[in-house]
Formats: structure tokens, C-alpha cells, sequence
């Protein structure tokens, strides 16, 4: 599943987290993000979940790069 972070200090946690361990508050998800961010529109876009790909430079969201990089992890 996708990465979380905490929305007060900004810590990343994997997706087993639910809380921050320095605010104890709890984590957010992190936004579809693209992953190439080959323009500056790109940074500024969220995309839905099941967006697999940055409609302004065509990289993969950061979602389908996880779910791809998953896949291709497996041993
Ligand atoms: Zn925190
Ligand atoms: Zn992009």
C-alpha cells in the first residue's frame, strides 16, 4: 500500500504506521504524486488513486510506480 507521513512534523512512515511516534498524532496518506515531475505543473497535481499516469509529462503516478516497483520486488 502507499507510504504515510505525518501531517505535523512531515516524518515518512510505511503504511503499517498509524501513528507519529515524536507528535502521536495520527498519519495521513501521501498524495498520487507524479513520479518524474518533468514539469513544474507536474508538482502541483494530486492525482486520483487509480491515476496510473501524469497527464502533463506521462510518467507514472507515484501509486503505479509503487504498485510496479511491488511487482517487480517480489522473490
Ligand atoms: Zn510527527
Ligand atoms: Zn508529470
Amino acid at each position: 500500500m502507499h507510504k504515510k507521513k505525518c501531517p505535523k512534523c512531515g516524518r515518512q512512515y510505511c503504511e503499517l504506521s498509524n501513528y507519529c511516534n515524536k507528535c502521536g498524532i495520527a498519519l495521513v496518506k501521501n498524495d498520487n504524486r507524479c513520479s518524474g515531475n518533468k514539469t513544474t505543473q507536474c508538482s502541483h497535481k494530486a492525482f486520483a488513486d487509480d491515476d496510473l499516469y501524469c497527464d502533463y509529462c506521462g510518467s507514472l503516478t507515484a501509486y503505479a510506480l509503487e504498485a510496479k516497483e511491488r511487482r517487480g520486488g517480489d522473490k
